[in-house]
């Protein structure tokens, strides 16, 4: 295709990748499919379907009941590998369990209770809608106000903004460290330094952040965190999300689902609650047992391949979307949506255009270009660096050009499907 970047320049990326040979571990049933949304659901690595047929077959078929004897803390030890490998943080922080949004009730909840005179919340009015309803549910519960801070749909939210809105009143800012939408990435360690000095508490979810920027969480000062496992890490759809609490903070801190699984002593069934001083307090109930067990063989794949080159991969890949963006759409109505350059956002990259859903749409059904939309009018793109090749980059933006100058497109419904 005349003009831009020639094709050979994303062969040569290519061929230079150091992380080229992971595509091979998952599963692709059609090479000419081009997935680019592995930041709503990861593909499958190809080691997850027999890891789930033995646990099945051997554990649940076999073992029976007698399996939870090793099952039961599945949860911890996923959390302390996914505390060492991908958020910076120590053994005995992370737990696997319940959902994202279910974590972020648990833990706003929990330090909503440990600030009792103090009466607003704040969050990013641009972040995702089940943050922004958990968040209104819970302070319309406690009488608590929450002030949802104006930020660039483009751009994220400005640390000025933030600093003005921090005052004795704030108990606790909760923040996406990758926007959703935009992708814009926040400075975790500037936004604690903020809410500390203000005595706030933050809670920070890592759902589009986990597996596609390194995160430290120690060395930042961070002390609450969720995030998701089906999106940049790959566990399969509905995952058991994480969660995220600095050990100093765990005794402390309660959270309002008061489980079983959080018991001392959980099987002496004892008659009040009475919950253990580490991670565990904040988990609930039984896991998920077949969904947690898929987030083994895919945190192991991220674990190989280190965050350091991830996010190595990732950037170049963001500079590819970047420079064909600018060389083919720019003239056909589409305009970066997105901060630049990529080293200010996580792995996705969003693009404007006012028929963004109808563009869409037409990619998967004709040009086999799987990336999503966002409404109002964005065409989201996530490359997932341990699979996503830079040719697949190239092909895919060369196929949304065609799709984007042909109009074809105008033909399809405006009305938004089910799932978007
Ligand atoms: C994907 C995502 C979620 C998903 O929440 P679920 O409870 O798994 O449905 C939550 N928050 C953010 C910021 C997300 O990106």
């Amino acid at each position: 295709m005349e003009g831009g970047i020639p094709r050979a320049a994303a062969e040569e990326l290519d061929a230079a990748d150091p992380l080229a040979g992971f595509r091979d571990r998952f599963v692709i049933t059609d090479p000419e499919l081009i997935y680019l949304d592995g930041n709503s659901l990861g593909r499958l690595p190809a080691a997850t379907p027999d890891r789930l047929r033995e646990v099945v077959e051997e554990g649940w078929g076999e073992g029976l009941v007698r399996s939870w004897q090793g099952w039961i803390d599945w949860g911890a030890r996923l959390g302390d590998r996914l505390a060492e490998h991908v958020l910076g943080a120590r053994p005995g922080e992370v737990v696997i369990s319940d959902s994202t949004s279910v974590n972020l009730y648990k833990l706003a909840g929990a330090a909503l209770d440990a600030a009792p005179g103090r009466g607003t919340v704040l969050m990013d009015a641009e972040d995702f809608p089940t943050d922004r309803y958990i968040l209104q549910g819970l302070t319309a519960q406690r009488g608590l106000r929450l002030r949802r801070l104006a930020s660039g749909l483009d751009g994220g939210l400005d640390l000025d903004v933030l600093r003005s809105a921090l005052d004795q009143d704030v108990a606790l800012v909760v923040l996406s460290l990758v926007s959703y939408r935009s992708g814009a990435l926040l400075d975790m360690a500037k936004v604690n330094e903020l809410a500390r000095a203000a005595g706030a508490r933050v809670l920070w979810d890592l759902s589009h952040a986990a597996g596609a920027v390194p995160v430290d969480l120690a060395a930042t000062g961070a002390e609450l965190a969720v995030g998701c496992t089906y999106k940049y890490l790959n566990g399969g759809p509905g995952s058991p999300a994480f969660l995220y609490v600095r050990e100093e903070s765990q005794a402390e801190l309660r959270q309002p689902v008061w489980g079983w699984f959080g018991q001392r002593e959980q099987f002496r069934m004892g008659p009040d609650y009475d919950p253990v001083p580490g991670i565990e307090r904040f988990l609930v109930s039984t896991p998920p047992l077949l969904s947690l067990a898929a987030i083994d063989p895919a945190l192991a794949l991220v674990e190989e391949a280190g965050m350091a080159r991830i996010r190595a991969k990732g950037l170049l890949l963001g500079r590819l979307v970047d420079d064909l963006a600018d060389a083919w759409l720019a003239p056909l109505g589409f305009r970066p949506a997105s901060p630049r350059p990529p080293e200010r956002r996580g792995s996705h990259v969003s693009l404007y255009h006012r028929d963004a859903w109808r563009i869409c749409q037409t990619l998967a059904a004709d040009a086999k270009v799987v990336c999503d939309y966002r409404v109002p009018d964005r065409l989201r793109i996530g490359p997932s660096p341990l699979y996503t090749r830079f040719t697949e980059i190239w092909d895919a933006l060369a196929r949304l050009r065609q799709v984007a100058a042909g109009r074809a497109y105008a033909s399809r419904p405006t009305g938004l499907a089910r799932v978007t």
